[in-house]
Formats: C-alpha cells, sequence, structure tokens
C-alpha cells in the first residue's frame, strides 16, 4: 500500500505530466470504483483543464479547472499512471481518462486497481471538506511542529505504533513507515503512547519526519507493485533497518530482529533497541 512518501512521488510526477493539460472524455470500465454518479466523469471532465495534483495522507488529489475536484484513494493495489503510448488497457484498468494530445506525452491516464478497493471521487470545487474520508485525516506529518506531533498522544493509551496508523490520529503513515520511524526512535512499537515522555515522542517525530523526507528523496519504496506515475520504481526499499527484515540481523546492535503484531499488522523490532518500558 503505498504510504505518504510514495503518493508523493506519484503526484509530483504527475503533476509535471499532467499540468495544463486537457481531459477530452473518460472511459469508465468498472462503475464501482467511482465513488459518486459514474457517468459524472464524462459529462463533466472533457474541456477542464488539469492545473494541480497534490497529496493529502495518502490520497492523490487533482484540481481540475473550472471548479472541479478528483480525489483518489489508491488503498491497496489503486495505480495512476501514463500508459505508454499504443499500450492496452489490461482487465484491471477500471477507468480510462483521456487527454489532449500533446507531442511526445502519452495522452491517456489509467487508474488501474486489482484488488479494487481503491477509488476515484469526482467532486466540485468546495466540496473536499464533503469527503468524510478527507475531512477525517489527522494532520500532516511533515506540517506539525515536534511539540504539536507529542501534544496528539497526551492522554491516549493506545499503542503507539497503532496511533501512528491510524489516519484519523496523523495522516500518511503506514506500516513501513511506522516500523522504521519507531526503530529510529528505539520506542517499543507496543509501548502505550502514555508511558512515553514528551521528549521522548518528540523524538520520534524528528526521525519520523526524517525517515519520509529520506523515502520521499529515494523516490518512495518498492514493495510488490508500487511504481511512480512514470512506472519507475523507488529505491527506499534499500534503505529499510527493520520493515521486512524479522529474524534478520540488527543494523544497529546484530541481535535477531523480532517481530509481533501491533494494530493487526506485522510489526519487526530489536528487543534490545528498542526495550520496554524506556523512557
Ligand atoms: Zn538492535
Amino acid at each position: 500500500m503505498p504510504e505518504l512518501p510514495e503518493v508523493h512521488t506519484i503526484a509530483c510526477g504527475l503533476e509535471t505530466a499532467l499540468q495544463g493539460r486537457e481531459f477530452t472524455g473518460v472511459e469508465v470500465r468498472r462503475p464501482a470504483s467511482v465513488d459518486g454518479d459514474p457517468s459524472w466523469l464524462a459529462k463533466e471532465l472533457p474541456g477542464k483543464i488539469i492545473t494541480r495534483v497534490w497529496r493529502r495522507g495518502k490520497a492523490l488529489i487533482m484540481d481540475v479547472e473550472p471548479k472541479l475536484v478528483l480525489g483518489f484513494h489508491l488503498r491497496m493495489t489503486g495505480r495512476l499512471y501514463l500508459p505508454e503510448p499504443g499500450a492496452e488497457p489490461g482487465k484491471h484498468t477500471h477507468l480510462i481518462f483521456r487527454l489532449a494530445p500533446k507531442s511526445g506525452q502519452s495522452d491517456r491516464l489509467f487508474f488501474e486497481d486489482p484488488r479494487t478497493f481503491g477509488s476515484c471521487r469526482p467532486m466540485r470545487q468546495g466540496e473536499l471538506a464533503d469527503w468524510p474520508f478527507f475531512a477525517a485525516l489527522g494532520p500532516e506529518p511533515l506540517d506539525i511542529s515536534a511539540q504539536e506531533f507529542a501534544g496528539l498522544f497526551k492522554g491516549r493509551s493506545a499503542k503507539v505504533k497503532g496511533l501512528l496508523l491510524d489516519q484519523t490520529f496523523i495522516a500518511g503513515i503506514g506500516n513501513i513507515y511506522a516500523d522504521e520511524s519507531l526503530f529510529r526512535a528505539k520506542i517499543r512499537p507496543d509501548a502505550g503512547a502514555d508511558s512515553l515522555s514528551a521528549e521522548k515522542l518528540r523524538g520520534l517525530h524528528k526521525v519520523l519526519v526524517e525517515v519520509l523526507n529520506e523515502a520521499i528523496a529515494a523516490c518512495g519504496s518498492s514493495i510488490s507493485d508500487y511504481r511512480d506515475a512514470q512506472g519507475n520504481a523507488g529505491a527506499f526499499q534499500n534503505e529499510f533497518r527493520v520493515y521486512g527484515r524479522a529474524g534478520e540481523a540488527c543494523m544497529a546492535c546484530g541481535s535477531k530482529l523480532s517481530a509481533m503484531k501491533v494494530a493487526g499488522r506485522t510489526t519487526v523490532y530489536c528487543s534490545r533497541c528498542q526495550p520496554k518500558r524506556r523512557k
């Protein structure tokens, strides 16, 4: 599932390729992939211009002038990309957006989603706040201060990793960046949030920002089938210190990394570097 750095990379790539491009048509091949009226896209989009592609949490947002917004929720396997010229849509290509031709550029945008959990939500400008998923998102980790970040955990007894994964608590973090940041902060993933000092939480924010920015610089992490808007893989998976490395040696102390379930997700940590009840 793409997390903040992957969706950020996709948004940047799409914005470069799509800014100023005009929609000429839309083919809805799977109406259930539209979160709203499927006929709306073909009716409203032709003649409209893409002005901006951005990210909020793990959602991809496309501003379309005049006065429209498309919200893409990629979830597990959703992908929005420009196919090679002449490439045939596959059986998982659920939406095909057609664009006015521009030399050297693809004139189609595919929304592909094998697992079908993702969706495209058509909206009018100003309706983003009415999108329940969007309205419920917590703050952006890269936009808040360490102080504000530590404040979020006040009075919360839930496990720290569970809170990091909760999109209404803080937006954009999934299993990879939760495990990697907790390892760097030397915090056990199942520690109760209220057992951590404000200093420890400020430290967690520092390494979370660090790991997210490193991943953005590496164009994201490519596990399973993540690719950016141009079909390129990211490189941050080569920097993983704990994610996916259960049973391997800790890069800091050499102990064997452990695995447990936190918030229903496989969690890898070092029992020596991330000990219990350490403030
Ligand atoms: Zn260790």
